[in-house]
């Protein structure tokens, strides 16, 4: 049975080990470029990693500038005067703000797919649980700024009254 994610996560390729720039990395490397993707996503740094921070993932790493360096060497960083980059972070992991949208738009897309397969032409108006079915009711345009979640709400109120 499937279960929820039980909080914050960082995605990684299966196929991660199997990279030609990950292959020739000493265990450090690989283990700070693994740490390095979950603090920038616990710190939401977008996938940048301070110089100044290097010590955050330094733990049990002798020398971690040396495997700044290597990372670098392999690719997988990219080398700023001040920063590193972590190579495919935003192909990965979404910024706060795309996420936001994406679910926005995908929960949207969802409730008119649902809306014309199950209430439209049905006889079946749910306008207590589907925007759509509430915007009917209220006679409001359903245009690409509609928002189903202010329908409900708007329907809501009127039902208050
Ligand atoms: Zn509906």
């Amino acid at each position: 049975m499937a279960r929820k994610i039980p909080g914050p996560y960082v995605p990684m390729s299966i196929h991660f080990d199997r990279d030609p720039a990950v292959l020739g990395l000493s265990l450090a490397a690989e283990t700070v470029y693994q740490r390095a993707l979950r603090w920038s996503k616990e710190t939401r740094t977008g996938g940048v990693v301070p110089k100044d921070c290097l010590v955050m993932l330094s733990r049990r790493v002798p020398n971690i500038k040396a495997v700044a360096t290597e990372l670098v060497a392999a690719g997988l960083w990219g080398d700023e005067a001040k920063f590193h980059t972590i190579r495919s972070f935003h192909k990965w992991n979404m910024d706060e703000g795309d996420f936001e949208e994406y679910t926005t738009e995908k929960s949207r897309a969802g409730a008119l797919g649902s809306h014309k397969r199950w209430h439209a032409g049905r006889d079946k108006s749910l306008p207590d649980s589907c925007g759509y079915c509430a915007a009917d009711r209220l006679g409001l345009d359903v245009g690409d700024d509609f928002d189903p979640a202010a329908a409900l709400n708007a329907w809501a109120d009127k039902a208050d009254r």
